[in-house]
């Protein structure tokens, strides 16, 4: 029998716990906690309810409910969260994707303690910094840390095993402790640095090395003070580059929720010791219930999964729930924690900065939605596609500077480029530069493999739309190889570029057409309008297929421009080459390294690196201009692939 508000709330009982709504199939929808069970449901049915985001609903979908009393509404609280995660209702919160942020470990009770990137902190005794929000932050953070404090990362069997010290050693990142003998007031006096590093202190961190770098100089211990002078300029650096936003040198998780209809946003900011370090959103459709309750809600799972609980957190709205999830929160950190919603003051500004971010990716994602949505349906209906055009290939034949002609493929789904399909090809069996020959020799490599899929057989998909970078040339070659293999249901069209008419602009400039799309069968292109969605489409698509053609060039133009300036070296041979580019993967980073660096790679030693780093300190190691070198420091690229391909 269906749950009647009118007979059965009487019965619910008036203590904390959790209830469960269920529909006909007995399908948990919701998960809620309450102080008072009876009054929270009844806030549902009451006439002056909040039940304004279930109208409707609960009607339609409530067939049952069911409550479990607990002593406490801490204990509803943990149970909420299992319940969520066991069940995953429809309309609660879940935190699906939640990969909980990285963090540093150290622990100083070791003989000689390493740092370790660890996933979630645990209560074993050692002391944890982060939460990291980004792998690149904790790599500019262990980069500095690395350099400049010379603790070891070896794990501790190694460390027990080594006979003589690790590369870290010969390259002045660690003392090498394992078989050495290092001064332990000194490398501790490293770990405590590292630790008010970690913590955020970094104005006391400075004046501790500045008191040690002059006690240093004063003892004429020159080499530690310049390393204490070293150390305190790498802090000052790393201080610069984080805004400061709150006076108080206390860490806080700052939330800000925005809501349009039943989807929520919520964004979070994370200030440590004042300092801004990071901010993600995350978003949530069907969110039916008050947001106080979605709030609470989100708040129980997000800390349960293991995320660092701050000294404060701050948010936009008194939570019902704020006293148990107040001692739910002191009881994982371990310490006092305060929750508050502030009306005025600097953490208001914050709060209100968390809800712009909300705001902002809420808009964020719909403006992404509408545009691939919308331009995918403008681009079938402009174009007369037989699909819409949900996967797109587009492929380019380049020549740069009479270099070897490269072929490249990029790929977007659902309007978005997805680059781990982007491919590069090495022209096989084409002599010379005709570009129609390579063009077809490419395709037919391409599509034969979607004529194994076609006929039942391994391979890959065929897209939706195919486009050739060119006019009717390319598509001329495109659509005859498709008609070879007996390809049908793939939209083919050539993408011209836009062309210089006579006469010129009001400015002065030169006149362009439109965008031209040739289509078979058609003699006349059809022109994209400029502010277009399908114009916009087309325009990303061509300029992404022609940055993936340059970035290819580049680094095979340079790769071979910077291995030549290794074959200048005097006194580098092949082997040592070898050596040098096994170690640090390209010329340009054997440039950027350190003197002790070179020395350390087997066969080199410190006499040949200092010529090595005298040669390439006295040229220009890329023989580019700057802007093109930051394309060029990943490992060679494999035969047919750059940017992730794999050798077709
Ligand atoms: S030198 Fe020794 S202690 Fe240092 S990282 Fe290498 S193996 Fe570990």
């Amino acid at each position: 029998m269906a749950f009647d508000p009118e007979t059965d709330l009487d019965r619910i009982a008036t203590e904390p716990g959790v209830y469960l709504m269920k529909d006909r199939d007995g399908v948990i929808f919701y998960v809620g906690k309450a102080a008072n069970l009876r009054a929270r449901l009844r806030q549902y049915f009451g006439a002056t309810s909040d039940r304004r985001f279930f109208v409707g609903l609960l009607d339609r979908l409530l067939a049952d409910v069911e409550v479990v009393i607990t002593l406490t509404e801490k204990e509803a609280l943990i149970l909420e969260n299992e319940l969520i995660k066991k069940h995953q209702p429809r309309f609660n919160v879940e935190l699906k994707d939640d990969k909980s942020f990285l963090h540093l470990r150290i622990d100083d009770r070791a003989e000689w303690p390493r740092i370790d990137v660890v996933r979630r902190p645990k209560k074993d005794g050692a002391r944890y910094f982060g939460p990291y929000h980004s792998a690149s932050k904790i790599r500019e953070t262990l980069k500095v840390v690395e350099r400049h404090f010379q603790l070891r990362n070896c794990d501790d069997l190694t460390f027990k095993n080594r006979a003589r010290p690790c590369l870290q050693y010969q390259i002045g990142r660690c003392p090498g402790p394992c078989v050495l003998p290092v001064d332990r007031d000194e490398y501790q006096r490293g770990v405590q640095a590292v630790a008010l590093f970690l913590q955020g202190k970094r104005g006391e961190l400075v004046e501790r090395l500045r008191d040690q770098m002059e006690r240093a100089a004063e003892d004429l211990e020159f080499e530690r003070a310049a390393r204490y002078r070293d150390q305190m300029q790498a802090v000052s650096g790393s201080l610069e580059h984080q805004q400061i936003i709150q006076g108080a040198a206390i860490d806080q998780d700052v939330f800000g929720l925005y809501r349009q209809g039943s989807h929520v946003d919520v964004a979070a900011l994370f200030v440590r010791k004042g300092r801004l370090q990071g901010s993600r959103t995350f978003s949530f459709a069907d969110q039916e219930v008050p947001d106080t309750e979605v709030l609470g809600s989100f708040l129980n799972l997000y800390y349960h999964a293991g995320n660092d609980v701050p000294d404060e957190v701050v948010l936009p709205l008194v939570l019902e729930s704020a006293e148990a999830l107040t001692e739910r929160l002191a009881e994982l950190a371990g310490r006092r924690v305060v929750l508050r919603a502030p009306s005025r003051g600097p953490a208001r500004r914050l709060v209100e900065m968390a809800e712009k971010n909300a705001e902002q990716a809420f808009f964020q994602a719909r403006r992404a939605e509408a545009m691939q949505n919308g331009a995918l349906v403008k681009l079938k209906h402009r174009l007369r596609l037989a699909n819409l055009p949900f996967r797109i290939e587009c492929y380019d034949i380049s020549i740069f500077q009479g270099a070897a002609p490269v072929a490249s493929r990029v790929v977007f789904e659902g309007g978005v480029p997805k680059r781990a399909d982007y491919r590069h090809y090495k022209i096989r069996d084409v002599e010379g530069t005709d570009d129609f020959a390579m063009m077809r020799e490419v395709l037919m490599r391409r599509l034969k493999r979607g004529v194994g899929q076609q006929d039942g057989h391994e391979g890959d998909d065929l897209p939706d739309l195919l486009v050739v970078d060119g006019g009717k040339g390319q598509l001329g070659v495109a659509t005859t190889v498709a008609a070879d293999l007996g390809i049908t249901g793939v939209d083919i069209v050539g993408l011209a570029k836009s062309r210089v008419q006579d006469g010129q602009d009001a400015a002065g400039g030169a006149i362009r057409s439109s965008e031209r799309v040739f289509l078979p069968g058609r003699k006349d292109p059809i022109p994209l309008l400029p502010h277009t969605d399908e114009l916009h489409l087309m325009t990303y698509l061509r300029d992404e297929a022609h940055r993936f053609a340059i970035t290819f060039h580049r680094h095979v133009r340079q790769t071979s421009t910077l291995r030549t300036m290794l074959d200048d070296i005097p006194g580098i041979g092949p082997s040592r080459r070898r050596a040098l580019l096994r170690r640090f993967g390209s010329a340009e980073r054997v440039a950027a390294a350190t003197e002790a660096e070179i020395a350390a790679v087997p066969g080199i030693g410190p006499v040949r690196a200092a010529e090595i780093t005298a040669f390439l300190g006295s040229a220009d190691p890329t023989g580019y201009d700057g802007a093109s070198t930051s394309t060029t420091t990943q490992a060679p690229p494999g035969e047919d692939g750059a940017e992730g391909a794999s050798p077709r």
